[in-house]
């Protein structure tokens, strides 16, 4: 037999609504959200509750709680989910990056591979600033991202320097990035992910990869990627695409997932995402494990727009919106360490809380090659809620 506070917290854990005797009464919170639509798939709850947050943690979740608040934020009609995810951006190009994030509903940030060793101080710079949790990968290319191509001379692919710039930012740098295509490394893309992983473990970090359109067939890549490794723009198109002319994934792609690497949008203006690869790889049944908007400044008037518009795509190319909450909020937590307590609104998590608005009508998505598609919903950012406290109104 369960007491009562065993059987109250068993069923709350199952997202049972109680009988009115048992929820919880008076409680008393520095914010409360009231009346959305929660959708937080780490716990598969798809529910209408309120939301309650003391101290800058979750400390209840129920409906029709009676509550005192300091502030209350009317989340009628909205969803109620945790606080997104991006673990591709390049918003730490300019100082403001993070802040704009922030408006989007964007509570963790990874920058990826903006900077290289030798500017990796202006990156963190910003990074430190953000108001949110950032973090970055550093660019195997010493230069960072450069219009000749980060590492088309090998010798950029700089082994020594980047380990002495992640051994004196342990804190900051959460990974190694290594852009791999043809006009990022040339014929080189091989030897450059080959000295990416020879950072990389010996700080037991992850690599990502910058796939499409490389020199190297992707197989021969995949190969030196191991557990917790990511892929970035999954959808890239051929030349070595994750899919075959016959729309069957690579065996060496879904070996690669198998062992525990992680497949992401990255999103883009260039060479990244069509919606015919989009259309053949999920039906493939290779859904994302993330998405991830590559982010920059440019990007917030095309294509990118913000993530909650990334995240539209996916709904209008027919996946679930549990689902699609699920790749900007729980996946992508458990990707990199610093997020771990994060992408879930359990009671007792820090209580970083996107709410967004789901409109119906009509809605223009266009992918990096001018093609447009008409979706029926949209995603759009309502209210940002960090560490407790309300952040920001969308911009
Ligand atoms: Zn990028």
């Amino acid at each position: 037999m369960m007491n009562r506070r065993q059987f109250v917290s068993a069923a709350t854990a199952a997202g049972v609504c109680l009988p009115r005797a048992l929820a919880a009464t008076n409680v008393k919170c520095d914010l409360l959200i009231k009346g959305g639509r929660v959708v937080d798939p780490s716990r598969k709850l798809d529910v209408m509750r309120d939301l309650a947050i003391a101290d800058g943690r979750i400390v209840s979740i129920a409906a029709n709680m009676s509550a005192t608040a300091a502030e209350t934020i009317d989340a009628s009609g909205k969803l109620v989910v945790p606080g997104l995810i991006d673990i591709h951006t390049h918003a730490t190009r300019t100082k403001d990056g993070p802040s704009l994030c922030l408006a989007d509903g964007v509570i963790g940030l990874i920058d990826a591979g903006s900077q290289g060793a030798d500017h990796i101080d202006d990156a963190i710079a910003v990074a430190k600033s953000a108001p949110q949790l950032c973090r970055v990968l550093i660019n195997i290319g010493r230069a960072g991202i450069i219009p000749e191509g980060d590492t088309m001379d090998i010798n950029r692919a700089d082994v020594a320097a980047a380990r002495e710039a992640i051994g004196r930012n342990r804190d900051m740098i959460a990974g190694v990035k290594a852009r791999l295509s043809r006009d990022v490394a040339g014929p080189n893309d091989f030897e450059v992910l080959k000295r990416a992983q020879e950072v990389a473990s010996s700080f037991h970090l992850p690599v990502m990869i910058h796939m499409g359109q490389t020199i190297s067939p992707l197989p021969k890549l995949l190969a030196l990627l191991k557990s917790g490794d990511v892929v970035t723009h999954m959808f890239a198109p051929p030349p070595n695409s994750i899919i075959d002319d016959d729309g069957h994934i690579l065996p060496e792609v879904m070996a690669a997932r198998r062992r525990g690497v992680k497949f992401d949008l990255g999103n883009g203006r260039t060479g990244h995402l069509r919606w015919d690869m989009a259309d053949r790889v999920l039906k493939a049944g290779f859904l994302p494990d993330t998405f991830s908007t590559d982010w920059t400044p440019e990007a917030r008037t095309s294509q990118v727009i913000n993530f909650p518009n990334v995240m539209s795509k996916f709904l209008m190319l027919g996946m679930p919106l549990d689902q699609v909450i699920a790749c900007a909020t729980v996946n992508p937590s458990r990707i990199f360490p610093v997020f771990h307590n994060r992408g879930t609104l359990k009671v007792g998590a820090p209580a970083d809380v996107a709410v967004l608005e789901l409109r119906e009508g009509s809605f223009e998505f266009e992918d990096n090659f001018k093609n447009n598609r008409t979706g029926r919903q949209r995603l759009f950012p309502s209210a940002t809620v960090l560490g407790g406290k309300r952040a920001s109104l969308a911009h």
